[in-house]
């Protein structure tokens, strides 16, 4: 990796006076350009000249002490030779030319911001930076390292292209269980009128059956976890803004999956009225003109659920006797779009989630991860009685950034849920528990009283992935289903039938 850098400071007067100081300042400052580099690297100033009230120099670096870092380096000691001596001060500093070349076994073309282009010569990718009066690199986005967020995003490029897969490590397996069933239990489902599509896409209505075995589900969630494990529960807002993702994570690669929100440009009924005319006389909305009167974004529908918690949180510092914290959510529905990866009710646009989510010190953070691992064991092995197994993934807010591989925290991490689905044999995640380390205390500012790092875990109940595997493995009929869940579910509901 090289950085070759030109760029001017602007004097406050003609230093033409301290040419000789300035000769011996830039003689003299390798170990201010070296410092913290291995031996051998570092940066080097190829060229420097004083122009009257100027002086331009060029920099050259490998990635150790990087040419942008170095020329700040150089700055507040030069400013004290230059003031204390000369009375000139050092008032700014203009980048005329940012060039960074990148090892890599192929050509790629992104638009990334700052960089004016990239070419691909032998075995090097070359950005040139867009810097200049006109254009946008200057000194406040050095100081605020975005060459380096430019080459870290390069780097992941380069790295994710091979389409490396995502970290899958078997934790558990149940015993093999005799399938009570092998068909398809949305179609089935369909046929026996429990649900019905709703009218967007990956989205059903659910009668009085389904949503029987749904609330079912919650109530053994409410009876063996949040009773005993002692958790209080929440309503977390479903309408997750840019600042709330950007401090998840999320704004990082959440993007092709969300539904987008946007409000009106105004409510004054007359800007719309064009709209509301439109429709009356054709009978329909006219989209495009819609399109014209909403405004941008101001985030998305709900995604991964826990990230709104944590404003209740932002900015707090909490009490040692307050720890840890243990709550729940259960108060609406989350939306993906998952375009062509629908299917019946295991994957669908709108879901269904009991989100559980707790923080303490690191120590109760993984104590509680492990109270509720055998929470969920009791149930899916002795309420539910499925063949079921846990894997060690790829973190879900490593997923949700685009990334893969394994967390870097020790004890952090994702456990994924499946289910075998017999009608197809292929296995479902139908929920997942995850210890996520220090990310969001850090990423909204919360702190505990006693300094200690705080750590998060959340877990998510899918209720529709439940309903899948237990009725792709048991079927609908009530005879086949574990005497433990049966009396929890008691009587079916009378559905609603049709002539
Ligand atoms: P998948 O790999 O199946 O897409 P995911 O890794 O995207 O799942 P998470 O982001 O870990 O899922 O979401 C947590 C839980 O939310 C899942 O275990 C599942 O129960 C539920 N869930 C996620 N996406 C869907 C969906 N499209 N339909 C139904 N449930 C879902
Ligand atoms: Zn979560
Ligand atoms: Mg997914």
């Amino acid at each position: 990796m090289r950085f070759h850098l030109e760029a001017s400071f602007r004097l406050s007067a003609d230093a033409a006076a301290a040419q000789e100081a300035i000769t011996q300042f830039f003689a003299e400052a390798g170990p201010i350009l070296q410092k913290g580099a291995p031996e051998g690297h570092g940066a080097e100033i190829s060229q420097w000249k004083l122009i009257g009230n100027r002086i331009d120099l060029t920099i050259e670096s490998d990635r150790y002490v990087r040419a942008h870092d170095a020329v700040l380096r150089l700055r507040k000691p030069l400013a004290e030779l230059l003031g204390k001596k000369y009375h000139i001060g050092v008032r700014g500093l203009d980048i005329s030319k940012f060039e960074i070349e990148v090892e890599s076994d192929r050509a790629i073309e992104h638009k990334i911001p700052y960089v004016r282009s990239i070419n691909f010569e032998n075995g090097l990718l070359k950005l040139d930076l867009d810097v200049g009066p006109s254009g946008t690199l200057g000194q406040s986005e050095i100081e605020n390292r975005i060459p380096d967020r430019i080459v870290s995003l390069l780097e992941e490029k380069l790295q994710t292209y091979g389409g490396k897969g995502e970290h899958w490590e078997l934790l558990w397996e149940s015993a093999e269980r005799e399938p009570k069933f092998n068909r398809d239990p949305t179609e089935e489902m369909l046929k026996s009128g429990w649900i019905k599509h709703g009218s967007s896409r990956g989205q059903w209505i659910y009668g009085p059956e389904a949503t029987h075995i749904f609330r079912t589900f919650e109530q053994i969630v409410l009876d063996e976890i949040i009773g005993p494990l002692g958790y209080s529960e929440m309503i977390f807002p479903k309408l997750d803004t840019w600042d709330v993702w950007k401090k998840s994570g999320h704004a990082q690669g959440v993007y092709p999956e969300i539904y987008f929100v946007c409000p009106p440009k105004t409510r004054d009924p007359a800007f719309w009225e064009e709209v509301m005319d439109y429709y009356k006389v054709t009978h329909e909305v006219p989209l495009e003109l819609v399109k014209e009167k909403i405004d941008v974004p101001i985030g998305g529908m709900c995604y991964a659920q826990c990230p709104t918690f944590w404003g209740f949180l932002q900015g707090m510092t909490l009490a040692n006797e307050e720890l840890p914290i243990k709550v729940f959510d259960r108060s609406g529905t989350s939306h993906r779009y998952e375009s062509g990866g629908i299917h019946g009710i295991e994957r669908v646009d709108e879901f269904h989630r009991i989100e559980i989510v707790w923080l303490g010190t690191n120590e109760q953070a993984l104590a509680e991860a492990e109270k509720l691992k055998a929470c969920y064991k009791h149930i899916f092995e002795d309420i539910l009685e499925l063949r079921w197994r846990m894997a060690w993934v790829t973190p879900w807010f490593m997923a949700q950034e685009g990334k893969t591989g394994l967390a870097e925290m020790s004890g952090a991490g994702t456990v994924d849920y499946e289910a075998v689905l017999p009608y197809n044999g292929n296995w479902i995640e139908f929920q997942n528990l995850s210890v996520n380390g220090e990310k969001y205390p850090k990423g909204f500012t919360v702190k505990a009283q006693s300094g200690e790092p705080l750590w998060s875990g959340c877990s998510g109940v899918g209720l529709e992935r439940w309903t899948s595997a237990f009725l792709s493995q048991k079927g609908l009929d009530m005879d086949n289903w574990p005497n433990a869940f049966r009396r929890r579910f008691g009587e079916m509901p009378k559905g609603i039938r049709f002539l």
